[in-house]
């Protein structure tokens, strides 16, 4: 591909020719034109017809807004003649004289009316000749209260009746505080009635459009309960509601504010509580405490700046009050431009719709302010730029208001999920840390039981010779009496004593007595063949056995058979063998309703001592005969 580099410079060279003739001519037309150009006398407008007057009048300043009727007269010569549809004045203390010729060339007076169509006129004095050429002064402008003005228009409006016969001069003088224009228009009756209905019209939709947006708002501030919405009811009726109902010329009309104060000096409140309620409802839609809280503090700074200027516009002169509202609310703009842009940076949805809003009054008022200057050509678009965007600002406000209950619900529902997903978990975890403690409630209970079983062990059984202990003995004895009482079976209880072993302590020592008793114990409970018997230590060297369901006989043969156990071979203790016997008392019998485990144990202890006084190592029976 080839580009044509080299051709470029005589291609700018020659643009920047071109643009310099341009210049050159326009120099000459705005130097030269004005010598040139005469007032020359207008025609007036005809039936429906409206006539910019702005190329035929005439302009003379008046620096110190001195002069009277009779020297702006005597300086024809001086004024100067002016070409545009509107004449720019810009910020300017002088005053100004304006005049026009017109031209009746019938022979009977006819009406016209004369539009000065724009507010910012304080002062505003026509001078209307009669057919002698007498002046009579009409006064209006805003500091003239709205009754009092000649002919009820949101403009400043003069009916005018020319004279027939030829050329009549006019004299209009007019000052100002704020940005000065010049914007004059002749009409006839239908062609002010079709202007006053174009714009009257746009107005309406332009208000029917924010009372909608208002109404709309308190409906759903009543509803949602958030208090954003009561910031947005704010800037809604303060500024484009009020500020434009005013700036708009229809204070009066609309609200029946009769005191000139209304047409002027609100303005400078109303912009500053225009500004603090824009910068509160940005700081609370947006959350800049939370998400910018150095430049959070800068926007309540200059919240407070405005709450100072609106204070101020109450004391201190229009031109003055003004001079603070209007860079004020340049600072405003500029910093709650940049509070959008970086919310919207940080990922805030609502601050897109927000910063459209916002540059949309921005570009609005820019447009506006350059047509003030005269920078700008005024139609019907610079002319209501301002207000065209507050009104998208309101439409678009009113999106961001929305986008944020739209990302506050969502995060709402997600929350939601997550506490049901955070219980669930929560249950979850309770629901295992009860099976947990069950089971552990489970392992504990059975090592109670075992610890119970063997602690029950350790106190039923005798700590020398492992058997059971009297204890035991007494619960398992009388359980054994009470069952065979109802089973009609007989109970068979031995008691059997150590022969002669004290001297077995006294000759060898207790650790061989004790050796030779865990011996005996240990034949006298092998020699017992039934898993129901029960051996147990009654006490010393003393034992019992008891022989559930056992008769006279098997427990004479029980008995014998452990006697001979002991007998037939010495123990074996630590210092060598000893030749032990025993002696035992048998008592078996039926247990009646009068027996008990005492009366079992008496018997038996009273054949045992029979055994011993026959001469030991023997068996001895008593008791009744089995039945
Ligand atoms: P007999 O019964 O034949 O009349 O004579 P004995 O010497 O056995 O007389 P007695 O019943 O009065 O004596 C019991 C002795 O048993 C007394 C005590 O020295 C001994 N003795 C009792 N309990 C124990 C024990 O637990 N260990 C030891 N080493 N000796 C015991
Ligand atoms: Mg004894
Ligand atoms: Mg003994």
């Amino acid at each position: 591909m080839h580009f044509p580099i080299a051709r470029r410079p005589t291609l700018n060279k020659r643009l920047s020719r071109h643009l310099w003739s341009r210049v050159a001519f326009l120099v000459f037309v705005c130097v030269a034109l004005p010598g040139f150009a005469a007032t020359e006398p207008v025609a007036l407008p005809q039936a429906g017809e409206t006539l910019a007057l702005g190329p035929h009048i005439e302009h003379l300043e008046d620096p110190e807004r001195s002069l009277t009727l009779e020297e702006a007269r005597a300086s024809a010569d001086r004024f100067r003649p002016n070409s545009s549809e509107v004449l720019n004045i810009g910020y300017n203390r002088a005053g100004h004289w304006v005049r026009f010729q017109l031209r009746n060339s019938g022979a009977e007076p006819l009406k016209r009316f004369l539009e000065f169509r724009s507010l910012f006129a304080d002062r505003l004095n026509l001078y209307a000749p009669d057919e002698q050429g007498h002046y009579t002064k009409v006064e209006s402008g805003r500091l003239v209260p709205p009754p009092d003005r000649p002919f009820q228009s949101r403009n400043f409006v003069f009916p005018l009746t020319v004279p027939p016969g030829g050329e009549a001069l006019y004299y209009l003088y007019v000052d100002s505080a704020d940005t000065l224009t010049i914007p004059l228009y002749l009409h006839t009756d239908t062609g002010l009635v079709h202007t006053e209905l174009t714009s009257r019209s746009w107005l309406s939709f332009y208000q029917g459009l924010i009372l909608t947006m208002a109404l709309f708002s308190i409906f759903l501030l009543a509803t949602l309960r958030d208090r954003v919405y009561a910031y947005y009811i704010g800037v809604i009726v303060v500024h484009q509601g009020l500020f434009f109902t005013l700036f708009n010329g229809l204070g009066y009309q609309y609200l029946g504010l009769e005191d000139p104060w209304w047409s002027r000096e609100a303005m400078s409140v109303l912009v500053s509580l225009s500004m603090w309620m824009i910068m509160q409802f940005g700081r609370v839609l947006l959350a800049t405490r939370d998400e910018q809280p150095l430049l959070d503090r800068v926007i309540v700074l200059i919240q407070h700046a405005a709450l100072v200027i609106m204070a101020l516009s109450f004391v201190v002169d229009y031109s003055v009050s003004i001079r603070l509202a209007n860079p004020h609310g340049a600072v405003t703009a500029a910093a709650m431009w940049v509070v959008g842009w970086n919310s919207l940076r940080k990922g805030n949805p609502a601050a897109r719709y927000f910063l459209i809003a916002w540059s949309m009054l921005i570009v609005g008022g820019i447009a506006y302010s350059l047509k003030s200057w005269g920078l700008a050509p005024s139609n019907l678009f610079t002319e209501h730029s301002w207000q065209i965007g507050a009104a998208i600002e309101a439409i678009f406000l009113s999106l961001a208001i929305a986008d944020r209950i739209n990302t506050e619900s969502q995060q709402r529902i997600r929350h939601q999920q997550e506490a049901q997903l955070a219980q669930a978990q929560a249950l979850d975890i309770q629901r295992k840390a009860n099976d947990m403690l069950e089971q552990n409630v489970k392992e504990r209970t059975e090592e109670l039981r075992k610890a119970n079983r063997k602690l029950q062990q350790l106190s039923d059984t005798d700590q020398l010779t492992s058997l059971s202990n009297r204890r035991s003995l007494d619960r398992f004895l009388t359980h054994t009496i009470a069952r065979a009482r109802i089973d009609r079976k007989p109970v068979a209880v031995l008691m059997i004593d150590v022969d002669h072993f004290k001297p077995v302590n006294d000759t060898h020592g207790h650790q061989v007595g004790d050796d030779s008793l865990r011996e005996i114990a240990g034949r006298i409970q092998n020699s017992s063949r039934w898993p129901a018997d029960m051996v147990a230590r009654y006490g010393g060297e003393e034992f019992c056995v008891v022989l559930p369901n056992t008769d006279r006989q098997s427990a004479m043969s029980v008995a014998q058979r452990m006697r001979e156990s002991v007998a037939s071979e010495p123990v074996t203790t630590r210092i060598g063998r000893l030749k032990l016997t025993v002696s035992l008392g048998v008592y078996a019998a039926v247990p009646t309703e009068d027996d008990s485990k005492d009366s079992f144990l008496e018997q038996a202890d009273i054949a045992l001592y029979q055994s011993k006084q026959e001469g030991r190592n023997r068996v001895t029976l008593l008791g009744a005969t089995a039945s």
